[in-house]
């Protein structure tokens, strides 16, 4: 009797001739599936252990792109339709609501970041869910020179436009989006008329013109250049942990205060992410979005820029931020003010606001 030679049908034939090939793409799909492109405009240390564990815990590669706000913001246009981003990282509530007005961001719909991320930290546009999410706070603070200016002489951001403390004031640009943000909360607080002469009396209390960032601000009220000065809460906190002899100089000079604690609180800016317009990956892209609001990730996100997390219940371990203690923080939406910033800018250009 013949052997019963190893036959296979046509169809297991095809199957099997299939079967490698077909593997073999859904692996590539699979493979291709697993990788998340980042815009970021963050730089810190620690954001290496936050991408790698995100990595670790999902298997999702991320290909990171750095770049400063305005970098990732000119890639994003450039690249339209095309761009290969995912999540994109920004600084600042009126960048962010400027890029969702631009048709940058797309809805995303997460309990979990709805439940995480409380409402006023968020975009609060209609349809399908926020554009952006808040990750880390920052407080934009008053800092003043210890000789010459009490705590109580710049307790509010109103007093920043006191006639008593002419010739004392210094701030970067008025333009600058830490400013924007600012300004547009206190036009959603104070209204359009009160907002406008609170800018011009600050105009006509500075110690000079404005110019260089938040830490140029500290530095000149310490040296007396000026004597008060608006700081976002970090590059204090960064000054604090510096070992620098002239930076210990600096700060023993300075005190600072949060202002509005008897009224409507402390304006506080966020650092936020976002899932492209043209997301390819947009299920990877929600997945770290919602991993940035878990617990260890917050710490990361908030301590590698000396920021507080947006989860209320976690903590950081920072000296610096210890140091500088609890505090009433305002809950107007940071939406809000970030979507006054055109209006904003119109007063700036009628008071003389550089
Ligand atoms: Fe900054």
């Amino acid at each position: 009797m013949a052997p019963v030679p190893f036959r296979l049908s046509r169809r297991g034939l095809l199957a099997a001739l299939l079967a490698p090939l077909l593997a073999a793409s859904s692996l590539a799909a699979a493979a291709q599936d697993k990788v998340l492109n980042l815009y970021s405009a963050r730089h810190y240390q620690t954001d290496e252990a936050l991408y790698a564990n995100f990595t670790k815990a999902t298997g999702i590669k991320i290909n990171r792109i750095d770049a400063d706000d305005a970098g990732v913001i000119n890639r994003l246009k450039a690249e339209g339709a095309a761009s290969p981003a995912d999540v994109i990282l920004l600084v600042d509530a009126a960048r962010l609501t400027k890029a969702a007005a631009d048709s940058m961001f797309q809805p995303v719909n997460s309990a979990l970041l709805q439940q995480r991320i409380p409402a006023y930290l968020r975009d609060n546009s209609d349809g399908g869910g926020p554009q952006w999410f808040g990750f880390s706070t920052r407080a934009r603070i008053i800092v003043y020179n210890k000789a010459t200016v009490q705590p109580g002489d710049v307790d509010t951001y109103q007093k920043l436009a006191d006639p008593k403390n002419k010739g004392k004031v210094c701030t970067r640009s008025g333009s600058h989006p830490y400013n924007l943000t600012l300004f547009g909360a206190m036009l959603q607080h104070l209204g359009p008329q009160a907002t406008e002469a609170w800018l011009k009396g600050l105009v006509e209390n500075m110690a000079r013109a404005p110019k260089g960032g938040d830490t140029d601000q500290i530095k000149a009220a310490a040296s007396g250049e000026c004597q008060i000065a608006l700081a976002n809460s970090y590059y204090l906190a960064r000054l604090m942990r510096s070992t620098k002899p002239e930076d210990v100089e600096v700060v023993s000079k300075i005190g600072f205060v949060f202002p509005n604690q008897q009224s409507f609180g402390t304006h506080v800016n966020i650092a936020g992410g976002a899932v492209a317009k043209h997301a390819k990956h947009r299920a990877e892209a929600v997945a770290f979005l919602e991993y940035l609001s878990g617990d260890e990730a917050q710490r990361y996100f908030a301590d590698g820029n000396n920021e507080w997390p947006v989860v209320a219940s976690v903590k950081v371990n920072n000296p610096a931020l210890e140091a500088m203690g609890k505090f009433k923080v305002d809950t107007l939406p940071i939406a809000d003010a970030g979507k006054n910033q055109a209006q904003v800018q119109q007063m700036l250009d009628r008071v003389g606001f550089k």
